[in-house]
């Protein structure tokens, strides 16, 4: 008696995991090539955050910092078979005034510091599967060894793949920085991008370590520009935030593992 009652609920238990099941992959299926806009559901948008492309493991000793070229092209397409598509800044700004629709699984990649591996390596991995990006440059270190150089960047940016914005003038501690000091260093960035690269319509600035002072996104934003952080946090749709754009590290995560940190992290924030 016993065992035929044990026997029932696991049969029950089965059942409904697998209806459980049907309806979850049903209705990935129906909803995953679909486009939404703003009001229509409340997407889930990681800004991925990269420093450095590495050829080897050797060259790993940040995990933060280093990901290699296999890792990296591996992330790309396992997230590209997972249904995401890889969208820009301007994709952003235009959903989020309501001109643009963006598909249930989008996500923005970025780069910090303008490091010369990423032309030489991740640049034509990126050319290769056709996907946007955003290169935040340090601009006094532009054309320094192991940083891209003014004529590398103007490469990107003609390709109409990549986007050149600001990462400070010499990657300054900004909560160190007065709201007017701030102002001026990043005033200053862009001065120096569009007189290498002519007039930028989308400003983006990302703040060096992640770190600011209080009042200065209010004061950036009030300048135009769009502003990033660094916090490990994913986007909400209903509440995105152009002037304090949250973003992740995928480091040398398995595209499975990348999954499971966005679902963790859009429920836990
Ligand atoms: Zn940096």
């Amino acid at each position: 008696m016993k065992r035929k009652t044990i026997l029932k609920t696991l049969i029950l238990i089965i059942l409904i995991i697998f209806f459980i099941s049907i309806i979850v992959i049903g209705y990935n299926k129906v909803a995953e090539n679909n486009q939404y806009n703003i009001y229509e559901k409340n997407l889930e948008i990681p800004i991925f955050l990269y420093h450095h492309i590495v050829e080897n493991k050797s060259e790993i000793e940040y995990d933060y910092m280093q990901t290699t070229k296999d890792t990296f092209e591996k992330q790309i397409i396992g997230l590209k078979n997972s249904g995401y598509h890889f969208i820009s800044y301007n994709d952003l700004i235009q959903y989020k005034e309501g001109k643009k629709s963006l598909y249930k699984k989008s996500a923005v990649i970025t780069f910090d510091d303008g490091a010369e591996d990423i032309y030489k390596i991740a640049y034509p991995i990126l050319k290769k599967h056709n996907i946007p990006f955003t290169m935040f440059v340090i601009t006094d270190y532009v054309g320094l060894e192991t940083y891209i150089t003014w004529e590398e960047a103007r490469e990107i940016q003609n390709s109409g793949l990549g986007l050149i914005a600001s990462h400070s003038q010499r990657h300054e501690d900004f909560s160190k920085l007065s709201v007017e000091q701030a102002i001026e260093n990043v005033n200053n960035s862009y001065k120096a991008i569009e007189e290498n690269l002519g007039e930028q319509k989308t400003k983006i600035f990302t703040y060096p370590y992640g770190l600011y002072g209080e009042g200065q996104s209010e004061a950036l934003e009030k300048e135009g520009y769009i502003i990033n952080l660094t916090d490990n946090k994913i986007n909400k749709s209903k509440d995105l935030n152009l002037y304090g754009l949250h973003r992740c590290y995928p480091l040398s995560d398995s595209v499975f593992k990348i999954k499971l940190k966005i679902m963790y992290r859009s429920i836990r924030y």
